[in-house]
């Protein structure tokens, strides 16, 4: 076996992992580094799938039907989101923080945003089943929506 840190062929011990204390340091250093990247890297792509959906949406508004190609022009990253939903129809809505979105067909998404009075929430933090029945009855009012899920 070699040196995990190294490579260099070791001697001794079969369990032993690296050359000494410095090779084993350094190995959990970069370990540790490669972590704290990915765990920023997804939180940047996160925040920017955020700042997307929140551009693409007046201040006022709680639902939209976007264009994919436009997101993913913007460089928006589908799957990157912090919690999931099914509606009542079965619906996917996948959400980063206060938004969410669900593909309607293959170019079409339902964007909606979560309104910002302080919601029934659950432990975790997920908006309880209530809210998600309130926000789905709202949600099949939308007269552009009820023309676009006759599509699917
Ligand atoms: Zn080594």
């Amino acid at each position: 076996m070699d040196c995990l840190h190294c490579s260099a062929p070791l001697k001794g011990r079969r369990s032993k992992k690296f050359c000494d204390d410095n090779c084993r340091s350094a190995w959990h250093y970069r370990q540790k580094s490669n972590d704290s990247t990915l765990v920023s890297q997804v939180n940047e792509q996160l925040l920017q799938n955020r700042r997307i959906l929140s551009r693409l949406m007046a201040c006022n508004q709680n639902m939209l039907v976007a264009n994919k190609a436009i997101l993913l022009d913007r460089g928006f990253h589908f799957q990157f989101h912090t919690e999931s939903h099914i509606d009542d129809r079965g619906l996917t809505f996948h959400f980063c923080y206060e938004f969410g979105y669900a593909a309607l067909d293959k170019d079409h998404i339902q964007l909606i945003r979560l309104p910002a009075a302080a919601e029934n929430k659950n432990r975790t933090g997920m908006p309880t089943r209530s809210t998600a029945q309130k926000r789905t009855a709202d949600f099949y009012e939308n007269a552009i929506l009820r023309g676009l899920t006759k599509i699917r």
